[in-house]
C-alpha cells in the first residue's frame, strides 16, 4: 500500500507543484498587470497633459478669432479716416456693426490718441470723454502690431462681471497713431469650453491670464491674482508639464497638467484630485497586499478587477477627447502626414460627415479642398488664422475661418484646426460694406450741400456739393468746429455765433429748425458772400442718444435773382403801362372837357393812338417772352428776299429819321420765319433810332459770309460800354444811364431778338464804342438752293 501512499504523495506533490506553478504564473500575470497598470498612471498624466494642450489651442483659437474681428475694423481705410476726422457718429456705426457680426463680443469702444473714449457701443454716456490711457488694453495696443489681448479686468459702466479686451491701434497711412479700437468679451464665454464635469474624476480646466487672474472663476467673485501659485507662475513663464500640487480654491493634492497658451501667454491647466485619479490603482495595490492562502482565488478575482480597472483607465485617456467634444467650434486634428485623427461632434454637424468616415483621410480630400493652412517657421509656434472655403459631404461650399495650432500630444505632433463657419459673418460684412457705400453714394449724389457735426459742433462730414459751395475739401474741415470754418452772417451783416445757428438750435431742441427767408450769407473760402437757406436736423440714435446734427445748406442766389427779376418786372411793366395809359387818360379827358378845333383834336387823337400802340407793343413783347419761355414758339421757315423786307421797315421811318438800307444786288435769299425776322429788325432799328441823337442816320446792311447772311444795324448814338455789353441780351436789362432811362423801354427787345435769331439757327452780337455808336448784327443761314451758286 506504500505505492498507494506513494502515489497519493506524488499526486499531492504534483498537484502542489501545479498549484505552485499556476500560482507563480498567475502571480506573475497579476504583477505584470499591476506593473502595467502603474505605467497607466503615467497615461493618466499624459492624457491630462494632452487635454491641457488641446484646451490651450482652443483658447488661443478663440482669442485669435476675436482679435482678428477688431483688427479687421481697425485696419479699414474708411474707418481710419473716420477716426482721424473724429466722426464719432460714424465710428459708432462701425462698432455696432462689429457687435452685429461678432455677437459674442459684449461691447466695443474707440479711444482717441489721448486715450479718451468718444465712441462706444452699446451707447453708455457715462464712459464718453473719460480717460482710459492708463488701461492695459490701451497701452498694449500701442506696443503690439498685431493687436493685443488684455488682462482680465472689471470694466466700468453697465457691464457686469470680468471681461477681457481685444485692442488694436488705429494708424493712418503714414503710421501716425490715431487711437485704439477695443472690444470686450465676458470671461463667462470661457465656461463654454469644457465644464468641470468633462474632466473625469472631479477634474477641471483652469485658465489664467498673464497677470494670473483666473478666467474661469465664478462671475460674482472678485478678481484675484494667483501668481503666488508656483504652477501658474511656471505655465505663464512658458513651461509645460505634469505635477502634483495644491491648487487655489481646491482641496487636497491635485494632479496638474499645465501649458502656456500660444501667442497670448496665458496659462491653461487640466487638473484632477490625485486621490480620485489614482484611486483605481491604490485599490488594486490594497487588494494584492491581502493575498494570502486563497492566492489563486484572489488572483483570479484580482485579474478581473485589474481588467476592469484597465478599461476604466483607458476611459480616462479619453479626457482629451472630452475637451474636443465640448468645443463649440468644429475641431479637427491631423497627424504629421496630414491625415485626420480627431473630428469632434461640432465638425460632424458642420461638414455632414460621421467621424469614422473621415478618420485617416486627408483634410484636402474631405472637408477643405485647399487643405489646412501651412504652418511654417514662426507660424509653428504662433499658430495661424486663415479664411478659406470648406465643403460639406453634400458638396455645398461655404466660407470658413480656420485657426491652426501645433499641439504636442504624447508620442506624436499634431496640428489642431479650429474651424468656424463664417457664412453669416461674411454676409453681414458685405451688407455693412454695401450700406456704407450706399450711404456715401447717397450723400455724394445729393445736389444740396450737406454738413454733419457731432453734438459739440465739430464737423464730421461734408458732401461734394458742400465742398463746391464753400471751397474747402472734406479732409480740410473734418474735425474742426463748424463755426470756425464756415462764417455765416445775418441780414444785418453781423456774424451768427455758434449758439444762435440753426444747427445748434436743432441739437438743443431735438427738432428740425429752418432758417427763414434769404437772410443768411455764407462766406466762402475765396471770400464770396453766397445767400443761403439752412434746414438743420438733430441726429438721434436708436436709443435716443444725441449723435450730432445735419445741416442742409441751399445756395439761394438763383432764387434771389428770380426774386429780384420779379420785382424788376413788376416795376418795369407797371411803369411802361402807366406812361401810355396816363397819356390816353389825359388826352381823352381833354377831348371830353375842352372844345378843341379840328387840328387840336387830331393831335390829341394821334397821341392817344401812339400810346395805345405803345401799350400794344408792350403786351406783344410780354406775350413773346412768355411764348419763348414756354417753348411753344416754333419758326415757320420760308425763303425770304431780304432787300424787300428791309426796305419795308426803313419806309416806316420816312419823315422821322434817315434809315438807309444798303443791300448788294443779287444777295441770296434766306430761310427764315417772316414775322420773326420783321420783329428782330424792328427791334434793332427802333433801338438804333431810340438810342441815338435825332439827326444821326441809321444804316442797315447785309452781306453773305460763310454760308450765312449777316445783317447789321449801325447807329451813331450813345454806344455801349464793355461792361454793359455782358447783360445786354438778358431779360429786363436796361443800361443804367440817364439818357437811356429817359427813353421808354422794357429791356425785353434784345432778349426777344436773341431768342428769335437763335431759334432759326443764327447768332446775334454787338460791337460798340461808348459815345460813338453801335452795330448790332445777326446771321441767318442762306436758303439752301441758292447757297451753292451765289455764296462765295
Ligand atoms: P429796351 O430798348 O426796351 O430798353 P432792349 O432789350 O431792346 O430793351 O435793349 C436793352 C438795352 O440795351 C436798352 O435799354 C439800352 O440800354 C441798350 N441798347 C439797345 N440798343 C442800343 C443801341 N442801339 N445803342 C445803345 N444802347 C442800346
Amino acid at each position: 500500500m506504500a505505492s498507494n501512499s506513494e502515489l497519493s504523495r506524488r499526486v499531492r506533490a504534483g498537484v502542489g507543484a501545479v498549484s505552485v506553478g499556476m500560482l507563480v504564473v498567475l502571480s506573475t500575470l497579476v504583477w505584470q498587470l499591476v506593473d502595467s497598470s502603474l505605467s497607466r498612471r503615467k497615461l493618466v498624466l499624459e492624457g491630462n497633459q494632452a487635454s491641457a494642450r488641446i484646451a490651450g489651442a482652443l483658447v488661443a483659437a478663440q482669442l485669435r478669432n476675436h482679435l482678428r474681428a477688431v483688427e479687421g475694423i481697425a485696419r479699414r481705410p474708411d474707418f481710419e479716416q473716420l477716426v482721424a476726422a473724429r466722426d464719432w457718429t460714424s465710428v459708432q456705426f462701425y462698432l455696432e456693426a462689429i457687435l452685429a457680426v461678432h455677437p459674442q463680443l459684449g461691447s466695443a469702444a474707440v479711444a482717441d490718441a489721448d486715450g479718451k473714449v468718444w465712441a462706444r457701443y452699446p451707447v453708455d454716456p457715462s464712459i464718453i470723454g473719460q480717460d482710459f490711457s492708463s488701461r492695459d488694453y490701451f497701452r498694449g495696443a500701442i506696443i503690439s502690431d498685431g493687436g493685443y489681448v488684455s488682462e482680465v479686468y472689471e470694466p466700468e459702466g453697465t457691464v457686469k462681471g470680468s471681461v477681457v479686451a481685444f485692442s488694436v491701434a488705429v494708424r493712418d497711412g503714414s503710421g501716425k497713431f490715431l487711437g485704439v479700437v477695443q472690444a470686450t468679451l465676458s470671461v463667462e464665454t470661457f465656461r463654454l469650453l469644457g465644464t468641470e464635469t468633462e474632466v473625469p474624476n472631479g477634474g477641471s480646466i483652469q485658465i489664467f491670464d498673464r497677470a494670473g487672474h483666473s478666467v474661469r472663476q465664478p462671475v460674482n467673485e472678485p478678481l484675484r491674482s494667483h501668481l503666488s501659485n508656483s504652477l501658474v507662475k511656471k505655465a505663464l513663464a512658458g513651461f509645460s508639464g505634469v505635477e502634483e500640487s495644491r491648487m487655489p480654491g481646491l482641496d487636497g493634492i491635485r494632479l496638474v497638467a499645465y501649458v502656456q497658451v500660444p501667442e497670448v501667454g496665458w496659462a491653461v491647466m487640466v487638473e484632477q484630485s490625485k486621490s480620485e485619479a489614482l484611486r483605481p490603482i491604490a485599490a488594486l495595490r490594497g487588494r494584492l497586499a491581502g493575498a494570502g492562502a486563497l492566492v489563486l482565488l484572489v488572483a483570479i478575482i484580482t485579474t478581473g478587477i485589474v481588467i476592469r480597472l484597465i478599461r476604466k483607465l483607458d476611459n480616462e485617456r479619453t479626457s482629451s477627447a472630452a475637451v474636443l467634444a465640448s468645443a463649440l467650434d468644429a475641431v479637427v486634428s491631423i497627424d504629421h502626414e496630414g491625415r485626420i485623427t480627431e473630428f469632434n461632434p461640432a465638425a460632424e454637424r458642420m461638414f455632414g460627415y460621421r467621424t469614422k468616415e473621415v478618420i485617416g483621410k486627408t483634410v484636402a480630400e474631405t472637408i477643405i479642398p485647399t487643405g489646412l493652412p501651412n504652418l511654417h517657421g514662426e507660424g509653428l509656434n504662433k499658430g495661424s488664422l486663415a479664411e478659406t472655403t470648406a465643403r460639406r459631404s453634400d458638396g455645398r461650399e461655404f466660407p470658413v475661418e480656420v485657426s491652426v495650432s501645433k499641439v504636442d500630444l504624447p508620442g506624436t505632433e499634431s496640428l489642431l484646426g479650429v474651424i468656424r463657419d463664417i457664412g453669416e459673418r461674411k454676409k453681414a460684412e458685405e451688407e455693412l460694406n454695401e450700406r456704407e457705400s450706399y450711404k456715401s453714394a447717397l450723400l455724394a449724389s445729393i445736389a444740396e450741400s450737406v454738413v454733419t457735426t457731432d453734438p459739440d459742433g465739430h464737423i464730421t462730414s461734408i458732401n461734394p456739393a458742400m465742398e463746391t459751395l464753400g471751397g474747402w475739401a472734406e479732409a480740410e474741415v473734418v474735425g474742426r468746429l463748424y463755426a470756425d470754418v464756415y462764417s455765416i452772417y445775418d441780414h444785418s451783416g453781423r456774424p451768427v455765433p455758434l449758439e444762435k445757428r440753426v444747427l445748434s438750435r436743432a441739437i438743443k431742441t431735438r427738432q428740425r429748425v429752418a432758417s427763414n427767408g434769404f437772410d443768411l450769407m455764407l462766406i466762402t473760402r475765396d471770400g464770396r458772400r453766397v445767400p443761403i437757406a439752412i434746414t438743420a436736423s438733430p441726429i438721434i440714435g436708436n436709443d435716443g442718444g444725441m449723435l450730432g446734427g445735419v445741416d442742409i445748406v441751399r445756395d439761394v442766389s438763383a432764387d434771389r435773382e428770380v426774386d429780384q427779376m420779379k420785382s424788376a418786372l413788376v416795376s418795369t411793366v407797371s411803369h411802361e403801362l402807366r406812361t401810355p395809359l396816363t397819356m390816353i387818360q389825359g388826352f381823352s379827358e381833354l377831348l371830353l372837357t375842352r372844345k378843341f378845333d379840328a387840328k387840336q383834336s387830331a393831335e390829341a387823337l394821334q397821341q392817344i393812338n401812339a400810346s395805345s400802340e405803345r401799350l400794344g407793343r408792350l403786351i406783344d413783347d410780354l406775350l413773346s417772352v412768355s411764348r419763348i419761355e414756354s417753348g411753344k414758339l416754333a419758326p415757320r421757315k420760308e425763303e425770304l428776299n431780304l432787300s424787300e423786307l428791309i426796305g419795308e421797315i426803313a419806309a416806316q421811318y420816312v419823315g422821322v429819321r434817315t434809315v438807309r438800307a444798303d443791300i448788294p444786288r443779287g444777295l441770296p435769299s434766306v430761310t427764315a420765319d417772316r414775322d420773326m425776322l420783321v420783329q428782330i429788325l424792328t427791334n434793332l432799328v427802333s433801338n438804333a433810332v431810340k438810342y441815338s441823337p435825332e439827326a444821326a442816320p441809321v444804316e442797315v446792311t447785309a452781306a453773305p459770309n460763310n454760308g450765312n447772311i449777316e445783317i447789321s444795324v449801325t447807329d451813331r448814338g450813345f454806344g455801349i460800354t464793355d461792361q454793359e455789353m455782358n447783360n445786354l441780351f438778358e431779360k429786363f436789362y436796361r443800361v443804367d444811364r440817364p439818357e437811356v432811362q429817359k427813353v421808354g423801354g422794357t429791356g425785353l427787345g434784345l432778349f426777344i431778338s436773341r431768342s428769335l435769331v437763335e431759334m432759326q439757327g443764327g447768332q446775334i452780337w454787338v460791337t460798340s464804342s461808348a459815345g460813338k455808336g453801335s452795330t448790332f448784327s445777326f446771321s441767318l443761314p442762306v436758303a439752301s438752293h441758292t447757297a451753292k451758286e451765289k455764296v462765295g
